[in-house]
């Protein structure tokens, strides 16, 4: 879950149309504070995130959320992540680690092999 509901941007040469486009009236220089949904996909904003399993509270760089696939408004703290990519792991492959799985490792023996060459 996404605790942080907003977030203070300053405007720039940059991002200024990006404001524009979005129905900001915003002069360079100026702080919009914005609501967390429109902060732009390179953002290093940090945000503050409740993991949904334990509650444990984390803040994360805003472009990092995004990267790492998250459904929007979710969040899974290091540990629990750890927990739930076993889980889909073991029930898809059979196995902890990819690793152990005997057609990922040939696949990426190939691959290796490959860049080699
Ligand atoms: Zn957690």
């Amino acid at each position: 879950m996404i605790i942080t509901r907003e977030a203070k941007v300053k405007v720039n040469q940059i991002n200024l149309s990006y404001f524009e486009s979005l129905g900001y009236e915003a002069n360079i220089g100026e702080v919009l504070t914005i609501p967390v949904e429109l902060l732009s996909t390179g953002s290093h904003q940090k945000i503050d995130c409740k993991c949904d399993t334990c509650g444990s509270v984390k803040s994360v760089i805003f472009k990092n959320y995004i990267k790492y696939g998250n459904k929007w408004g979710t969040y899974y703290c290091r540990k629990c992540s750890e927990h739930k990519r076993k889980k889909s792991l073991n029930l898809n492959f059979g196995v902890d680690y990819p690793i152990q799985n005997r057609e990922i490792k040939s696949k990426i023996v190939k691959s290796l092999n490959k860049k080699k060459k």
